[in-house]
Order: structure tokens, then C-alpha cells, then sequence
């Protein structure tokens, strides 16, 4: 059955408030299409537009019912919104709010309420939270997906914000989402959210005004501006600015070609936090080259994303090329100049791109609660804004972006990949050797055999008490405290060598005059080969890739 052909049964059940568009001609239905970017952007059947929050659990459950497809869309600018003619979109434009509690320095986020709308209510109120550069970016998107923010240092990024939620998930059901219900759930939405159902309700943490280090409210910005002949003197510079954690500097380097000259330039959008009047000294190095223009001044935290307003403009071909890095490389920068120029000169159409390098002088906050977001150590991020406008370039703009990333995030794998999976392989063989005795010999064929001497048994015995010593001292290892790195890569070294033991001495017990790898009554060959060799890959595979997690570390600090 077409999508269409289900519409007339959820038509009845919802409110005056909502909203159904199905003629794809229709301006409402067009203006609603539309968003930041047209790249892989579809028309679906239909765009829903619920009023409230029963409303968006009847459409999931009609969805469901009707098996429709849908996706959630708040202030429409990713990428993943969208859906084709086999679905609908549950457009939550007239459903949204903002409700500031100061009292407990937290705010209620509903359906599609807007980070410029949320930046104002609690600036009102005399608080702020952790928002990006996007104004017109939804809110509770941003705050799922991780947010990056520009007071990061002092709040953490947006995921780290997140105290409660209400959701309805894939079986249609309205949950409650907190520490006490649903907590693993609340761990995953905290930045891996809009995988999980759709988010009605966000309860995010504030914090007073007075935390931004001054008592009006306001960061500094400003830009530096310099012609891109001359992005040698401004990295060197920027090296030192952004490694100098003696001021809260933060901002964007960018290469790009601003309007209205189109001038190839390095622009430096730098920010400042604490007290305004500090920027000048923090700045001093970008005022002593000599900037072609270097306007600034404090802003209120809740308009700092107003100069980059235009950024936010809706169709053409854009997204965000973004990696995490650990830190800026002058050179690696260089080469991207060159291949941001050659882009530019290949697809005139891409003027609009920059490449950016994204900094924060200080750490990201720790946060006290757990999450699913994984870079929570990052301060330094590749950050490009690919914007063009020609279909035919699309591929060709994508991997000078890529090219770019490649650059910056350099040759070394051990520098971005994140190696944490490799810390399982241990563990399991801990397991393993903790009990595998227990499990293969306290049965028929050891412990409980009538044909066996008691001798026999009481060595049985031992190989399992030395298996389940041995497995115990490798977790003890394997997940001590460790005080310093070469602590670490000797307790990994232990950890390693006392896993390896049992099964070497299994593999030797073959050799001992008159044994035998399985009594003839139960079979025959050596099936304990096969088991040391599938346990000593994952020792070596964990081993390296532990060991290169804790050099990646190392380096890192
Ligand atoms: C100009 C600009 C500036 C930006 N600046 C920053 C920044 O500083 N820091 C940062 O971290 N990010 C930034 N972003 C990225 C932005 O935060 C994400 O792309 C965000 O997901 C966009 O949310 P949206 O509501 O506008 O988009 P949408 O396309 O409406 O939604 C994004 C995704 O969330 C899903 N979704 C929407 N509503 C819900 C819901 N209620 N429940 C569950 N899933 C839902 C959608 O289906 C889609 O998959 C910026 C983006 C732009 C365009």
C-alpha cells in the first residue's frame, strides 16, 4: 500500500495544531524540503508536523502500524534528514519550547526549539550552556550528537549536558530517560542520540554567567585577517598561541576567500574568555604581524555565533569535513593551503570553502558523567566547511576535503584510530585461562572419571587452580591504577607474559613421556592445538594494539 494510502488513518487522529502536507508542488510543502544542504536531498511522501508530544507518539506509532519509514527533522541542517518517496518526514517545526529552571541551573529542550532560541532564554535568566556556532542548528541534535561548543573548556562539550530525556523508541513507546530509568540509555544518547528513538524532551545543565570569568555575560571576538601569501608567519604564530593554555584563546584558522573581495586570505576567527579586556595581551602576536583588517570586541555569550549568521544559509552543496586531531602541525597546515588553492582553481564553484583548523587553547572540561561520546579529549579538530554550488564538482570538492583531512591527520594510523576495542582480546583470553580448566576437566572425562588414579585427579586439579591463579593475576594486571606511562607498559608486559604461561605449559605437556593431548576412549589428535593458537593470535593482536593505544597516549600527553 502507498504512503499516501495510510495518511487518511492518522489524518483523523491528530489535532487542528498539526499539519499534513502531501502535494509536493505546494510552496508550504517545498518550504519545508528545504535545508542547509541539497546534498542526497529526496522528497518524501509526505512532511508531518506535529503540535505536540502525544502527537509525535501517535505518528511514530502510525508509522510503525502502517510500516512508513520516517525521519526526525528539527532545524534541518544535516545531512540525514530526508527521506525518499517510500516515507515521511516528522517535521517538528511546531513543536517546540524552551523552559529555563535558574533554581537548578537546568533547562527543558522541546521538539525542534533552535541553539540561538535556548542561548537567549538562559541569558535572560542569567545562565548559559554548551552551544556551537550554529544558530540556526536544532538543539537537541546538537546536544545528541556530542556538540562541539565554544565553551567547551569551561562547560564540556553538549552531550556532557545532557540530564534527562523523554523518548519514544523503535516499539513506540514514550520513555522516561534518567539515572534511575533507562540509564543505559541515557549513557548512549549522550552523543550517539538520534540513534535511539526520537527525542521530544532534553533536560540540559546551566551554568551562571558568572562562570564565563566576567560579570556582563561576554566572551571577546574577533578577526584577524591576512593574505594567504603570508600563511607561513601565521601558523608559526598560531603554533604558539594555541599551545599557550595561560589564556582561554579559542577560534577558528581558516583559508578561505571571504566576500565581498573573494582575496584568497587566512582569516583567524579567534574568541577570548575570561576578561575582555585580557584579548589585546593574549592576541598580541596576530596584532604584531600587521592583520589587513583585525576588528573585535565582547560580545553577550548568547549572540557570539551572530557574526557567523550566514554560514547558516539553506541550500547549495555543503557539509562539514571534521576530524578530531591532537594537535596543530604547521607544515601539514601549508600543504592544505595548496590544496585548498587547487580546489579552488579546479572548482571555481567552491569559493565558499574553507579549510579550517579548529583550536581551544585549554582541555574540554571533564565531565563527571559517563557517555557515548568518544572524543572527549579533544581540543583540536580539522573542521572544514565545503560549500559549492555545481552537481558535476561534487566528487571532485569531496576529496580535495578529504585530501585535506589526510594531510592533517598525517601518516600515522596509531594518531586517530582509536584502538580501544583492542583492550577486549585480553581480557577474554583472562577469562579463558581463568576457566577453561574448570570448564574442560570438571567433567566425565578429568575430575569425575572413574578410570583415573587419584594422582592423576589431584594434578587435574592443579592445572585448573594454576589456570584460574594465572587468568586472575592478568586481569589484576590488565586493569590495575597505574601511576605513570611506564607503569602502564609494564603492567601490559605482565599482564601478557602471565596470560601466555598456561598455554605454553599446555602445549608442553604433550611432550611428556606416556601423556597423551585425549585419553583413546574420547577421541584423538591434539584439539588443545587448535585453542593455544586461536588464544595466542588475540594475545598478540591485543598486545599490539594496546601497546600502540599507550604509546598513542603517551605522545598525546
Ligand atoms: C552552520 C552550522 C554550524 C554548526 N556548528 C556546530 C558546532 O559549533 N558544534 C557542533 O557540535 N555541531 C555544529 N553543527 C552541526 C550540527 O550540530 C548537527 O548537524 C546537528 O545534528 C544539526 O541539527 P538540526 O536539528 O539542525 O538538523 P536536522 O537535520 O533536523 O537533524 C539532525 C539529525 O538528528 C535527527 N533528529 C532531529 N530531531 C530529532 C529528535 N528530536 N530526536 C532524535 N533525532 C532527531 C535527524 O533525523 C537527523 O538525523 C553545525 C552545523 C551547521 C550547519
Amino acid at each position: 500500500m502507498a504512503v499516501l494510502e495510510h495518511i487518511a488513518s492518522l489524518r483523523h487522529s491528530l489535532s487542528s495544531a498539526s499539519e499534513i502536507l502531501v502535494d509536493p508542488f505546494s510552496p508550504d510543502f517545498q518550504e519545508r524540503l528545504e535545508r542547509w544542504t541539497d546534498i542526497n536531498r529526496e522528497e518524501p511522501a509526505a512532511v508531518i508536523l506535529p503540535s505536540s508530544e502525544s502527537e509525535c507518539l501517535k505518528i511514530v506509532q502510525w508509522a510503525l502500524k502502517s510500516s512508513v519509514p520516517f525521519v526526525a527533522r528539527s532545524g534541518g541542517h544535516s545531512e540525514w534528514s530526508t527521506i525518499g518517496k517510500n516515507g515521511v518526514i516528522i517535521d517538528l517545526g511546531r513543536y517546540k519550547s524552551v523552559e529555563v529552571d535558574v533554581k537548578s541551573q537546568t533547562a527543558i529542550l522541546k521538539g525542534s526549539i533552535l541553539s540561538k532560541e535556548v542561548a537567549v532564554a538562559l541569558a535572560d535568566a542569567g545562565l548559559f550552556t554548551a552551544l556551537g556556532n550554529g544558530n540556526t542548528v536544532g538543539a537537541i541534535p546538537y546536544f545528541l550528537n556530542g556538540g562541539a561548543s565554544i565553551t567547551t573548556s569551561i562547560t564540556g562539550f553538549g552531550a556532557d549536558q545532557i540530564l534527562a530525556a523523554r523518548l519514544i523508541t523503535a516499539s513506540g513507546e514514550l520513555i522516561e530517560v534518567n539515572q534511575t530509568h533507562n540509564a543505559d540509555l541515557l549513557w548512549a544518547i549522550r552523543g550517539a542520540g538520534q540513534f535511539f528513538g526520537l527525542v521530544t524532551e532534553l533536560t540540559v545543565k546551566a551554568y551562571p554567567l558568572s562562570a564565563l570569568g566576567n560579570d556582563r555575560g561576554v566572551i571577546w571576538a574577533g578577526s584577524f585577517v591576512f593574505p594567504l601569501d603570508r600563511a607561513g608567519e601565521v601558523a608559526a604564530v598560531m603554533k604558539d598561541l594555541m599551545d599557550n593554555s595561560n589564556y582561554a584563546t579559542a577560534g577558528l584558522l581558516m583559508v578561505m576567500a571571504p566576500p565581498p573581495t573573494r582575496q584568497p586570505s587566512v582569516v583567524v576567527a579567534a574568541r577570548y574568555t575570561g576578561n575582555p579586556q585580557d584579548a589585546a595581551a593574549a592576541y598580541q602576536p596576530l596584532y604584531d604581524l600587521k592583520p589587513v583588517a583585525a576588528p573585535g570586541g565582547e560580545v553577550p555569550i548568547q549572540n557570539a555565533s551572530d557574526a557567523r549568521s550566514a554560514l547558516g544559509a539553506k541550500g547549495d552543496f555543503k557539509r562539514f569535513g571534521v576530524v578530531g586531531l591532537h594537535r596543530f602541525d604547521p607544515e601539514a597546515f601549508l600543504k592544505t593551503v595548496d590544496v585548498w588553492k587547487e580546489m579552488i582553481a579546479q572548482c571555481p564553484d567552491a569559493v565558499n570553502s574553507g579549510f579550517n583548523f579548529q583550536w581551544d587553547s585549554r582541555p574540554p572540561r571533564k565531565s563527571e558523567l559517563n557517555s557515548a561520546h568518544s572524543l572527549q579529549d579533544i581540543r583540536y579538530w580539522q573542521n572544514n566547511l565545503i560549500w559549492h554550488t555545481d552537481a558535476q564538482n561534487r566528487a571532485a570538492v569531496d576529496s580535495f576535503n578529504d585530501k585535506c583531512i589526510a594531510i592533517m591527520r598525517g601518516p600515522n594510523i596509531v594518531e586517530y584510530v582509536d584502538f580501544a576495542n583492542g583492550r577486549l582480546a585480553l581480557p577474554f583470553v583472562a577469562l579463558s585461562t581463568a576457566a577453561g580448566g574448570f570448564i574442560f576437566d570438571w567433567n566425565h572425562t578429568h575430575v569425575f572419571n572413574e578410570r583415573w588414579p587419584p594422582h592423576a585427579k589431584f594434578y587435574s586439579g592443579q592445572t585448573m587452580s594454576t589456570g584460574l591463579l594465572l587468568g586472575l593475576s592478568g586481569f589484576y594486571f590488565l586493569f590495575r591504577t597505574c601511576s605513570s606511562p611506564a607503569m602502564k607498559a609494564d603492567s601490559l608486559r605482565t599482564a601478557t607474559w602471565l596470560l601466555c604461561m598456561n598455554w605454553i605449559a599446555q602445549l608442553s605437556a604433550a611432550l611428556y613421556p606416556g601423556s597423551l593431548p585425549v585419553d583413546p576412549e574420547f577421541g584423538g589428535g591434539f584439539p588443545q592445538a587448535y585453542i593455544c593458537a586461536f588464544l595466542f593470535s588475540l594475545i598478540a593482536l591485543g598486545f599490539n594494539l594496546e601497546a600502540r593505544r599507550l604509546c598513542h597516549e603517551d605522545k598525546r600527553d
